[in-house]
């Protein structure tokens, strides 16, 4: 029986482990893999303290953090998923995909979130075929070529930024009319002859032999289709909270975010906390997802005191 079990290895995870094993509270953490999801980014400009850090670095850094923690208050046990929790009385018991149980008085869950698939007709089909979810990871290999990024928020114009430095062209495609994305980085990329958009557009489908080839909109004022030739498709619409396991056990709110008091980070239910990219607060960024989880073990470490 643990006092705490962290669920999720990113920044919120690995600030929770470090917090709670210098508390001595006795804890596990379990993570599908210790990483993060700015772990693709080139260059991060704002983790305070270091100017730039390849998002690479930042995850190896905040894993080695856990790990010189690791001992009598701390247990990691990485590469697995957990799929169910449920809690009678005050046991909370935590069910991995491969059928192991661990149970714990206090839960921490900083399972974060995962990239929105594209929907249109024939997206399965092409993943990894010339659709991509990481232009940071795959863009290198469209080297020269025409490609298009899907999304018009901050992530799809990085990644619109960082493929202009080898692509042919990138045609940035966007549902609606207005980018959500900083009116700087618009400005910026519209700046570049190679660079173009495509506003108010509705996905239809894909099409390709063995790889993609073009991927067909509906201009949703004209009703008109057309058909983009392309080699490649970066998708850049949003992220989903992976809270999928708890659903049936705490408050998420319409968009499947944990709902938490934001003086505390506890959710709603006496025992569990959340922090980071998986609760519902208003912003989420890599120092956000940090001092929420402190926040978190901060309180949860005098409930374990008051309950134990
Ligand atoms: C492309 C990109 C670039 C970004 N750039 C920046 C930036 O420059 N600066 C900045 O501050 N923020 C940036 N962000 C946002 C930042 O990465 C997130 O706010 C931050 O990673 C949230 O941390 P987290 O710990 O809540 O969740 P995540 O980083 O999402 O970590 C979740 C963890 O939980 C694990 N996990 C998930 N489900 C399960 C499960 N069922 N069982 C076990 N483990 C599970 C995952 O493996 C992972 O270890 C960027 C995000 C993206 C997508």
């Amino acid at each position: 029986m643990y006092d705490l079990i962290i669920l999720g290895g990113g920044p919120a995870g690995s600030a929770a482990a470090v917090y709670s094993a210098r508390k001595q509270l006795k804890t596990l953490i379990i993570a599908s893999e210790f990483s993060g999801q700015s772990a693709v980014s080139e260059t991060i400009y704002n983790w305070i303290g270091t100017p730039e850090i390849s998002g690479a670095e930042l995850a190896l850094n905040l894993k080695n953090h856990v790990l010189y923690y690791k001992g009598p208050f701390l247990d990691i046990l990485e590469g697995e998923k957990v799929i169910e929790v449920s809690k009678e009385n005050k046991v909370i018991t935590i069910k991995t995909e491969t059928g192991k149980t661990y149970q714990t008085l206090s839960l921490l869950i900083t399972t974060g979130s995962s990239r929105k698939k594209l929907q249109a007709l024939n997206a399965d089909k092409y993943e990894h075929k010339g659709i991509t979810y990481c232009a940071s990871c795959d863009g290198p290999m469209f080297d020269g070529q025409d490609v298009l990024v899907i999304g018009g928020g901050n992530a799809g114009f990085e990644s619109a930024s960082q493929l202009l430095a080898y692509c042919k062209s990138v045609t940035l495609v966007h549902r609606s009319k207005e980018f959500r994305a900083d009116r700087i980085t618009v400005d910026k990329l519209l700046e570049n002859p190679k660079f173009k958009t495509i506003i108010n557009a509705e996905i239809l489908r894909v099409d390709g032999d063995n790889f993609v080839k073009s991927l067909t909109y509906k201009d949703k004022e004209t009703g008109e289709e057309h058909t983009l030739e392309t080699t490649g498709i970066f998708v850049e619409i949003g992220q989903t909270p992976n809270t999928e396991f708890v659903k049936n056990i705490v408050k998420l709110d319409d968009v499947g975010k944990i709902i938490v008091d934001p003086s505390n980070q506890m959710s709603s239910v006496e025992g569990i906390w959340a922090a980071g990219d998986c609760s519902n607060g208003k912003y989420h960024q890599n120092s956000i997802a940090c001092g929420d989880a402190v926040k978190a073990t901060e309180d949860l470490y005098i409930w374990v005191q008051k309950n134990k």
